[in-house]
């Protein structure tokens, strides 16, 4: 068996090599790069303008209740 060049397991799009272990930090849609957001402490992406993380259950889980539908305004600022 000869040994592979490269290790572990990639992902090639547009010419770019992702490590699949890293691919969690990556949208699923547009393989963009996910921001985070501080204020309501999850992952999105803000080529989708989407959240990536869903919101949990909990009624008293003032973050979830407070995120908006979108993360980014339409001038592409955080939503506040
Ligand atoms: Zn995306
Ligand atoms: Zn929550």
């Amino acid at each position: 068996m000869e040994k592979a060049a490269i290790e572990g397991v990639f992902l090639a799009i547009n010419r770019r090599l992702i490590d699949v272990e890293d691919l969690r930090d990556y949208c699923p849609t547009c393989i963009q790069l996910l921001r985070f957001s501080d204020l309501y402490d999850a992952l999105y992406c803000s080529v989708c303008n989407e959240w990536i993380e869903i919101t949990c259950d909990e009624p008293e889980c003032e973050r979830c209740q407070s995120r908006p539908a979108h993360p980014l305004t339409d001038s592409g600022e955080e939503q506040r």
